[in-house]
């Protein structure tokens, strides 16, 4: 088996509540629980939920933002997750960040040709020339004017920000990529051609994508595989067309029910989710799902589904499926 660009291993993040007047843990938010998938070359691997469902913590963990609390990554085989700053700096190249607000995340201070730059300048020994040509053609590729290079980003318009931002993500080479909501902060017209762009580029690199997405008409545009978040866990993970065609988890179900419809006159007659996602300081017992669950049964209050294979080879983790 071809091995995979990144592979995730019961990865867990939990963050410590400070209280009382000594300072202690009172208590913990559970933010990602026992999560594991790969993601292939020239495969994108989509993480969707609600807002709070652990997705974009995920991303951060796998870059090393933050440190997690359990669990293993590797990326091209390499165990990153105890690596220190030495070991981790030639892996760090592989692995980029393309961020939902490109305005954020650029320094308005620098040029463009210098934000493209400084990670060349840091990783590669190349004259200023050189790099200045390798930003240029970086610029061509993204669908940028090599003339814009001595601008500053506040002079992009949005759409042009994130060609940058994905510029600036390409130049140091990487086999993977997370994207964090990447288009999301985009105008429709745009999100489009941000999307066929990242597409391109898969296809010409054979980059791996994790793209991480509350917007399930993007989702299905781009993505190879989809992991669906509830509450820090993987709740179903499966192929885009037989997660769109038939989801198996409940809260897959009660997802697509809540999303926009192509046609507007057309009707979903899967349930709407309702109430509120709950706390991950103190998540539900059993299955986190079960106070807004229209399936519920007595077992799912106490006992945690496991996500396992269904008959269909994809992975879900509810009692009643099979
Ligand atoms: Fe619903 Fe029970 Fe399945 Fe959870 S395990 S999704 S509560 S039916």
């Amino acid at each position: 088996m071809t091995q995979p660009v990144l592979e995730v291993r019961n990865l867990t993040k939990r963050f410590s509540i400070l209280g009382g007047i000594l300072g202690r843990t009172a208590a913990w938010v559970h933010a990602v629980e026992d999560v594991s998938f790969t993601v292939a070359a020239g495969e994108t691997l989509c993480v969707v939920g609600e807002s709070g469902c652990g997705k974009s913590t995920v991303g951060k963990l796998i870059l090393r933002l933050i440190e997690p609390s359990s669990g293993q990554i590797l990326i091209e085989g390499t165990d990153v997750t105890t690596l220190g700053p030495a070991a981790m700096r030639p892996l760090r190249r592989r692995a980029q960040m393309v961020f939902q607000d490109p305005s954020a995340s650029l320094n308005p201070r620098l040029s463009a040709e210098q934000i493209v730059t400084e990670s060349i300048e840091n990783y590669e020994p190349l004259s200023r020339s050189a790099r200045r040509q390798r930003a240029a053609e970086l610029f061509v590729r993204v669908g940028l004017r090599p003339d814009m290079l001595d601008k500053h980003s506040f002079e992009f318009s949005g759409g042009q920000r994130q060609r940058l931002g994905i510029a600036r993500a390409l130049s140091l080479r990487p086999v993977l990529i997370i994207a964090d909501e990447p288009t999301s902060a985009l105008d429709v017209s745009v999100q489009a051609q941000v999307l066929n762009l990242l597409l391109d580029l898969q296809h010409e690199y054979g980059l791996a994508y994790l793209f991480i997405s509350h917007d399930l008409g993007v989702v299905e545009h781009i993505a190879s595989r989809v992991a669906v978040m509830y509450l820090g866990r993987i709740v179903e993970l499966a192929d885009r067309a037989a997660l769109f065609a038939s989801p198996q988890h409940p809260y897959t179900e009660a997802l697509l029910a809540a999303a926009p419809l192509p046609d507007p006159r057309a009707r979903s007659d899967r349930p709407v989710i309702e109430g509120e996602v709950p706390s991950p300081i103190n998540p539900p017992s059993g299955c986190a799902f079960h106070p807004r669950c229209p399936y519920a049964i007595a077992r799912c209050r106490t006992e945690l589904p496991a996500l396992r294979p269904l008959s269909d080879g994809r992975l879900a983790a509810c009692h009643l499926r099979t």
